[in-house]
């Protein structure tokens, strides 16, 4: 189901507890900002799935409260998660689902990464 993006921070949803090591991920990356770990479902021959450290439920609520530094952080992250994957050429896609429209299920900020193969215009 959906979130509405606009709720409180939960911090009992999966990715809070990926975080915290509390539930076992397929672990790729760790910094001082954010972590990068395998989708449990992937989508995309390559699909990864970065989230910032900080207890943030969406693009929205990081965009309104991250400090500079998380933010900038987090997106060097995403950026270098990619690059070390091996998907800077010949290219991949960054997704961000933001509540209800547009489908997020975990109340905690991600950003997936599809690579691996041509993925056409659009995903479903
Ligand atoms: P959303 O629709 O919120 O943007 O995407 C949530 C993603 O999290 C989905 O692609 C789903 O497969 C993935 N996911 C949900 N639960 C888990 C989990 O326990 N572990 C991992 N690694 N991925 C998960």
């Amino acid at each position: 189901m959906p979130i509405d993006a606009t709720q409180p921070y939960d911090d009992q949803n999966i990715f809070a507890k990926i975080l915290r090591g509390e539930i076992p991920s397929q672990r790729v990356y760790d910094d001082e900002f954010a972590i990068a770990f395998h989708d449990i479902a992937p989508q995309a021959p390559t699909h990864l799935l970065v989230i910032p450290k900080g207890a943030y439920v969406s693009w929205d609520d990081f965009a309104a409260r991250g400090s500079d530094a998380e933010i900038a952080g987090f997106v060097r992250a995403v950026g270098t998660v990619a690059r070390a994957a091996g998907l800077v050429e010949p290219g991949y896609r960054l997704l961000a689902n933001v509540g209800q429209h547009g489908h997020q299920e975990v109340p905690h900020l991600h950003v997936h990464i599809f690579g691996g193969a041509p993925l056409g215009p659009m995903l479903a």
